[in-house]
């Protein structure tokens, strides 16, 4: 069986786009909205001289008055519930906020293992951009811009070796 990395994260942070850089396709919904992806999407990575992951993009927890008992967040949680390995994304641009805070303490009790992906990193130095999360205390974190696949190749190796 593939193993399956779970892409996690409030609305807008770039899941969609990390998705299709990572599997190269253009199968997610995209879009300016927040929240616009309201389905889970499955895609398949298959790194150069690399084992084979597949990839979920989930529809994102939302902020809504429903947070994390909504039905878009509930799709998301169990997805990630059911994965190998999750990417906990984020958004440079915004920093951590405080769903960011609240996704993460869903995650911890899931105990599925974790890491932290910041994108919209382009043009930003790395070591300000992860400091500004060092707060969340994740041992593992990687800086992206997967819309400008900046740091992808060093992602999917990362992934590799916690799959
Ligand atoms: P999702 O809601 O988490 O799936 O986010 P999307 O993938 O739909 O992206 C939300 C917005 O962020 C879109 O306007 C994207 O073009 C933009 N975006 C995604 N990745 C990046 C990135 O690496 N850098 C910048 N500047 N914008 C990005
Ligand atoms: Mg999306």
């Amino acid at each position: 069986m593939m193993p399956v990395v779970a892409l996690v994260g409030r609305p807008n942070v770039g899941k969609s786009t990390l998705f299709n850089a990572l599997t190269r396709s253009r199968d997610a919904l995209v879009h300016d909205q927040p929240g616009v992806t309201r389905d889970r999407h499955y895609g398949i990575c298959r790194p150069e001289g690399g084992r084979a992951f597949s990839v979920v993009d989930t529809g994102g927890i939302a902020g809504d008055e429903e947070g994390l008992s909504g039905a878009t967040s509930r799709q998301a949680r169990q997805a990630a519930a059911e994965a190998d390995l999750v990417l906990f994304i984020t958004d440079a641009r915004e920093g951590a906020s405080a769903l960011d805070a609240e996704i993460l303490a869903w995650l911890r009790r899931s105990a599925r293992p974790v890491l932290l992906v910041v994108n919209k990193s382009e043009g930003l130095n790395v070591q300000t951009v992860l400091a500004e999360f060092a707060h969340f205390g994740l041992a593992d974190a990687v800086a992206v811009s997967s819309a400008h696949r900046q740091g992808i190749d060093d992602l999917i190796d990362e992934v590799l070796e916690r799959l």
